[in-house]
């Protein structure tokens, strides 16, 4: 029985010790002694002066707490010997006269679970700041398709010269603001996208570094600083991945260490194979970030540059970074610099498929829009017919089911958050109804779905808000095209 117990208190990792009444220690396990005790045994020495390296009671020994209370109390304190945090606990011994007889000290390293803690509650608050973005985005782009469909709308209307030129700065104004939101929406969107192809490493990094010239190279030069590129690949790699999407995360990162080296210094981006993986490092020897800053880089609007920042990077790369597969880590110094790792899925070579031609008929259609907001219904109207298109219009979806099922429809376009049924669950009955029918969703969600998913879901198309009048013509001659050659098949 002893041996047995021996082979548990020397097989586990916490450190455990068996004190008298006097802080003596007489018996402990061999973790603490090895540790603690650098591989000396620890009995006969004080408890104060093994476990914590002091030459007197500790003020905040835990035997205390729990004496007092009843309970045992765990206390969490850093050991500047190894310089990591470790949790105690003294369970108080008794004699059956009740008399305190020494206690039980244990003690375990926390370093570890507290990483763990923390790596688990920065994806709670990624998750979290990705569906309130998301929520944002999907407002905003509510409205900037009210806006962009005006301006189309009134464009045709006008001639004066004047009211064009105010116009085209309305539109303007108003595409900024959708590129804003979908840089929200790229942090949030965490679908993989199937249209990865193969990418030479170093080729995308020098076209980076190429479009990026007038940020490291002039700008700084302008200022009398200079900012020497170093980029230093092993040798011919490729990665999978969308390439503008991950040139924006580049460039997003080298102008973060631009920007963190206003008296100039050296930017290495170096790119390496490990485990199958593609690992490229951003170096910089910047100003570099405090430990509070290092931790809400990847917060959608976090930004120490006041007016001049918009926050949008880093969570941008974040969102890019974990739609790829890969990981991002960013480590930094005060004074020193920064280096910011990223690690994306390798790729083998792979031809690029020719472009399809697009073909240039045009069909007319007759289409039903089913939309709860009223402006989207009046401006898709408008647009569509403007093209030549029939168009009828509803606002709620019952009266939009009926009204399919008395007319010959060939598209219908829904409106996917309404308030008495989805656009998901429209899709579905019109389906029913008429299985060749094509069905448009329109959102201003950033949809988490795969293509496939969607189509299961008798979704033809999707059509984001805010979108251009092009996109939305094309859109309804593919949707025409698939309605016909889906009637010729059934008949
Ligand atoms: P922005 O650049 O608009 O401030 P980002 O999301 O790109 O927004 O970055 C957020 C913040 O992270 C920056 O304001 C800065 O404080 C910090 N940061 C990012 N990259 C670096 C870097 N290379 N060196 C120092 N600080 C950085
Ligand atoms: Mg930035």
């Amino acid at each position: 029985m002893e041996e047995h117990l021996k082979t548990i208190f020397d097989n586990i990792t916490e450190f455990i010790a068996l004190c008298d009444s006097d802080f003596n220690i007489i018996y402990s396990n061999k973790p603490a002694d090895i540790v603690l005790g650098q591989s000396q045994s620890i009995v006969g020495t004080k408890c104060y002066s093994s476990f914590r390296g002091k030459s007197e009671k500790c003020a905040d020994c835990p035997l205390v707490p729990s004496m007092e209370s009843g309970t045992v109390i765990p206390l969490e304190s850093f050991d500047e010997r190894f310089e990591e945090y470790f949790e105690e606990r003294a369970y108080p011994i008794t004699t059956e006269s009740g008399r305190f007889d020494g206690f039980v000290l244990m003690s375990k390293n926390l370093t570890k679970s507290r990483e763990i803690e923390e790596k688990y509650a920065q994806a709670k608050k990624m998750a979290a700041l990705g569906q309130i973005s998301s929520g944002v985005a999907h407002d905003f782009n509510n409205v900037l398709t009210g806006v962009l469909g005006r301006v189309q709308l009134i464009k045709r209307q006008t001639d004066d010269p004047r009211v064009l030129k105010n116009l085209k700065m309305i539109e303007t104004a108003a595409h900024d603001g959708s590129a804003t939101v979908r840089r929200m929406q790229d942090f949030a969107r965490l679908r993989t996208d199937e249209k990865f192809i193969s990418i030479n490493v170093k080729e995308i990094i020098d076209e980076v570094l190429a479009l990026t010239r007038p940020k490291w190279r002039d700008n700084s030069e302008m200022h009398g600083v200079i900012i020497e590129p170093v980029v230093e690949i092993e040798k011919e790699m490729y990665m999978l991945g969308d390439p503008s999407d991950l040139k924006g995360a580049f460039t997003n990162l080298i102008f973060n260490a631009v920007d963190a080296m206003p008296e100039g210094g050296v930017l290495s981006i170096t790119a390496k194979i490990y485990d199958e993986k593609i690992v490229i490092d951003f170096e910089d020897t910047g100003i570099g970030m405090t430990e509070d800053t290092l931790e809400r880089i990847y917060d959608p609007f976090f930004t120490t540059k006041g007016v001049k920042g918009t926050g949008l990077g880093m969570s941008e790369v974040y969102g890019v970074i974990k739609r790829h597969r890969g990981a991002i880590e960013a480590t930094s110094k005060i004074g020193r610099g920064t280096k910011v790792s990223i690690s994306l899925p390798s790729g083998e070579r792979v031809l690029k498929m020719d472009e399809v031609e697009i073909e240039e008929d045009k069909y007319l259609s007759k289409i039903l829009i089913i939309d709860d907001e009223e402006y989207i219904l009046d401006m898709l109207e408008e647009l569509l017919e403007d093209q030549g298109h029939s168009v009828t219009t509803s606002s709620s979806t019952s009266n939009g089911l009926e009204l399919f099922q008395k007319s010959n429809f060939d598209v219908v376009i829904t409106d996917l958050g309404m308030p008495e049924m989805s656009g998901w669950e429209v899709a579905e009955r019109i389906k029913k109804l008429n299985s060749a029918v094509s069905v448009v969703l329109l959102t201003g969600w950033a949809l988490n779905l795969e293509a496939e998913k969607i189509k299961e879901n008798g979704v033809d198309f999707t059509l984001q808000k805010p979108f251009d009048e092009e996109n939305l013509y094309q859109l309804i001659q593919d949707a025409k095209k698939l309605k016909d050659q889906r009637t010729s098949d059934l008949s």
